[in-house]
């Protein structure tokens, strides 16, 4: 196959055939953010690479090797976002959202891009769903997120799916941490990667989250960060806790989860299944209390959470979990001979306007072939005129499911007529027509 029919690796299509599998789950996380107070945000696909840096981390390996990056005809280094926080964070600012009053809560749906190893669970371009809240210093905050995105696993239908949470402390009980971490590694040296080994001298919790199997055996091993992390921080994690018990959402504290972007402090959670193979993380999150500051704006205290869509519906598949396929046509209507033809073109643009879903030949089909083709698009009615039945005034509608036949007249009762039958049969599933 040449280049012109095929794709770039690491992107996928998302084909008219499955796209209501993402249309009801983007349909359920919008309305539970809703639910929650939040307000959609949309954010450039790009951004200046600086963003990035300085929010990410200089030291991550979103920032070390998977930005797509490159200079525009201006000179200008621009990068594709590999996640949405920093975006809607530079919107935050850019846009002064703070000054509608504290909290501000968005949430976005998005692609993203990472030049990564292409692989089940992991692509270069890939959907994200996240929630934002600026300005929510109480731990009760972390819970009420967390809350958010269980809710959304329960609608969806997914078990077996579990709440891994950890506090990586604030920028100062994590100094005391971050020179334990680095004797213990130090003692390691001959084993780490070179990556590793420069992250041990400018940030060495990111060890931590090193993909490469030796770096990782060591990690195990290493000092946890609960030991060290102040009494204000350890009393907020306790808290975070009691609002996690209240609500009834389990959880197992995982001392090892730091995340793999620098803004996080507090609170970090990850949701992980053991049912799509080793990318296992659904979702992770955690608080971010000095980004906004970071970027130049007040001390903000701030979290978030960001849910990747293709593990999401890795997910949903390996448990079984059956989307719901759309209705389709309502009314498919075969028309043959010119009079019938322009009655039908009529009747199709009315059914619309009253928001039902209609069709007629296009492609200039005989009679048998129109109906084949109102059978394979799973059209609920169909009905055939003839030019006799403008003559008759009448027409004979099949019910694409049961077989059923019944005459509806073809003038101004028409529509009457089919909608009687059609809540017969479709009640509850009926769309309201709008006359
Ligand atoms: P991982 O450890 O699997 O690389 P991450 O820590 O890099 O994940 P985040 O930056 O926290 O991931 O992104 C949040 C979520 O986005 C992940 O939990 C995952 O569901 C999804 N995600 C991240 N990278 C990819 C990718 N390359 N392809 C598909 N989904 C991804
Ligand atoms: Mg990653």
């Amino acid at each position: 196959m040449g280049v012109l029919t095929k794709k770039v690796k690491g992107a996928e299509d998302i084909l008219p055939r499955d796209v209501y599998k993402w249309q009801f789950v983007e349909d359920i996380m919008k309305k539970e953010a809703e639910s929650f107070g939040f307000k959609e945000i949309r954010t450039p696909v790009f951004e200046h690479t600086v963003l990035f840096n300085r929010s990410v981390g200089e030291t991550t390996d979103v920032v070390q090797k998977e930005m797509y990056t490159f200079d525009t005809k201006g000179g200008e280094s621009i990068t594709l976002r590999p996640e949405g926080t920093a975006g809607a964070a530079r919107a935050y600012l850019e846009h002064a959202l703070y000054n509608d009053g504290l909290p501000v809560k968005v949430y976005y749906l998005l692609t993203c891009y990472r030049y990564e190893k292409a692989q089940a669970g992991r692509q270069r371009e890939f959907h994200q769903f996240g929630m934002e809240t600026y300005g929510a210093p109480d731990p009760k905050s972390d819970a009420e997120m967390i809350c958010a995105v269980a809710n959304i696993f329960n609608r969806l239908g997914i078990n077996n799916i579990n709440l891994e949470i950890n506090s990586i402390g604030c920028k100062n009980c994590r100094k005391d941490y971050t020179s334990a971490l680095k004797g213990y590694f130090e003692k390691h040296r001959d084993v780490l990667c070179p990556t590793c080994l420069s992250r041990l001298e400018r940030n060495p919790m990111r060890i931590l989250d090193c993909k490469n199997e030796a770096c990782h055996e060591v990690a195990k091993k290493a000092p946890t960060v609960l030991e060290y992390i102040c009494s204000d921080c350890s009393e907020k994690f306790e808290k975070v806790k009691t609002f996690l018990d209240i609500a009834d959402i389990d959880y197992t504290v995982n001392p090892t989860i730091v995340r793999g972007l620098d803004y996080y402090t507090n609170t970090v959670f990850e949701f992980v299944t053991d049912c799509i193979g080793a990318q296992s993380t659904v979702c992770g999150g955690g608080r971010y209390d000095g980004l906004i500051e970071e970027l130049g704006g007040q001390p903000t205290p701030s979290l978030g959470f960001a849910m990747g869509i293709e593990r999401l519906l890795m997910v949903m598949e390996a448990q079984g979990i059956e989307i719901p396929k759309p209705s389709g046509c309502d009314l498919y209507i075969a028309a043959l001979g010119e009079d019938a033809e322009k009655k039908s073109f009529r009747l199709i643009k009315e059914l619309r306007e009253a928001s039902l879903t209609a069709e007629g030949d296009i492609v200039g089909r005989g009679l048998r072939a129109q109906m084949k083709y109102a059978d394979k698009i799973g059209a609920k009615f169909s009905m055939v005129i003839g030019d006799d039945d403008i003559t008759a005034n009448k027409a004979s509608v099949k019910n694409m499911e049961t077989g059923d036949k019944f005459d509806v007249p073809l003038d101004d009762r028409f529509f009457e007529s089919f909608i009687e039958k059609y809540m017969a049969n479709y009640g509850r599933s009926m769309k309201m027509p709008t006359q």
